[in-house]
């Protein structure tokens, strides 16, 4: 049996995506930026998906700014925030996505103007607001960015977006969100939450690699990191990727279309997996808290320690379980896992990251457990 549990490194595209993109690649080549009908009707493709995907979550068409994925329009926001919108303190976590933390270390990096801050975690792994609070009172002089990822990528623990949106806004700072293992995995309403910047990934919920958007809230100017064309609104220059936006846009129909069969079954998948690992595995524990406020997709689960520690991830490659150790996108290992070593967890156990998809399903779950049950009675 082949079972894939890795859906937060990447998702397999829906087949509504693939059928939404063939008739693109089939015909719709025109470079939306000519002026002959070739162009004119990529360009109208284009329009309107930009329309649909604010629609979502209740954007205006002109906040939506495609990108090349998730890791771009992260990119975007710390940058433009720093080099343009006169920001000169980032308030993030170092539990952050890559894309986050290491754009602000690099930021930070030679800029004497420029303090970077990290929030505190709790004792299970969730951002502590009061560090946000006093971080932001402490620096009240400043003009802050604060970014925050909704749902962590590695252990699924989320933050409350509309409170801290509040926090942000009684403060005076810009609040941007990594919304890219939750976008389409949850609603989402800009103007109810008050945020100024989202980004977002088509791969995470059955869309194509590569192309992604970011939301810039409209009192928001924001310029290209990316120069040399018009494109996006003078925000992001280079030939748009038609297919990628057809398929995000086709992916994010399908996800709100079918959000809460999905959220209800997923969700059922990993609570089943819990139950069934904590009645037959002792000592069985988890990196985050995933009873409580976290990301129905994500499972991370803390092993007992056994002979084949080292070897864990490999063995369920070998039975035909795809897992990741405990990082999201550099699955491999969870030896430099920034996010469990940054909430304080026990790194002597080896830690398996489960995530789930719409396509898994119960006899799937059996099977993982069947296989772990071996592994752990041949080597305890
Ligand atoms: N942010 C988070 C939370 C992610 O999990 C990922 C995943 O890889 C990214 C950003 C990067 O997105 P992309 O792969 O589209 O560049």
């Amino acid at each position: 049996m082949k079972v894939y549990l890795d859906n937060a490194a990447t998702t397999p595209m829906d087949r509504e995506v693939i059928d939404a993109i063939i008739p693109i690649m089939e015909s719709g080549f025109g470079n939306p930026s000519s002026v002959h009908a070739f162009g004119r009707g990529t360009r109208a493709i284009i329009e309107k998906s930009r329309k649909q995907v604010a629609k979502y979550i209740n954007a205006a068409p002109s906040e939506i700014v495609f990108t090349g994925g998730g890791t771009e329009a992260d990119n975007m926001v710390l940058r433009c925030a720093v080099q343009d919108s006169g920001v000169t303190h980032i308030i993030t976590s170092a539990t952050e996505h890559h894309a986050v933390i290491d754009t602000a270390e690099v930021l930070d990096a030679g800029n004497d103007k420029l303090k970077l801050s990290l929030v505190k975690h709790d004792a299970k792994g969730y951002i502590d607001l009061d560090s946000l609070i006093q971080l932001l009172e402490e620096n009240k002089d400043r003009k802050t960015l604060v970014s925050l990822m909704h749902a962590n990528n590695e252990i699924g623990n989320r933050i409350p977006l509309k409170k801290v949106s509040e926090i942000c806004k009684q403060y005076g700072a810009v609040f941007h969100s990594d919304t890219v293992q939750t976008m389409c995995h949850y609603s989402f309403d800009v103007r109810e939450l008050g945020i100024d910047f989202l980004t977002c990934s088509a791969h995470k919920f059955h869309g194509p690699k590569g192309i992604g958007f970011l939301y810039v809230n409209q009192d928001i100017q924001i310029k290209p990191i990316i120069t040399g064309g018009a494109q996006e609104r003078n925000v992001r220059a280079g030939t748009e990727n038609i297919i990628g936006i057809v398929g995000l846009t086709k992916a994010m129909e399908v996800a709100y279309r079918d959000l809460e069969a999905h959220q209800n079954h997923v969700q059922g998948l990993k609570t089943y997996m819990m139950e069934q690992l904590e009645a037959t595995i002792p000592g069985v524990t988890y990196n985050g808290d995933p009873k409580g406020d976290s990301l129905y997709t994500v499972l991370n689960v803390q092993f007992p320690n056994s002979e084949m520690d080292e070897m864990l991830l490999y063995n369920f490659d070998i039975e035909g379980i795809a897992v990741s150790g405990g990082s999201a996108c550099s699955s491999g290992s969870n030896v430099g896992s920034h996010v469990l070593r940054n909430i304080g967890a026990d790194m002597t156990k080896p830690s398996i990251r489960f995530s789930f998809s719409k396509y898994n399903t119960k006899e799937e779950i059996d099977y993982t457990i069947s296989v772990i049950k071996d592994l752990f009675a041949v080597t305890a």
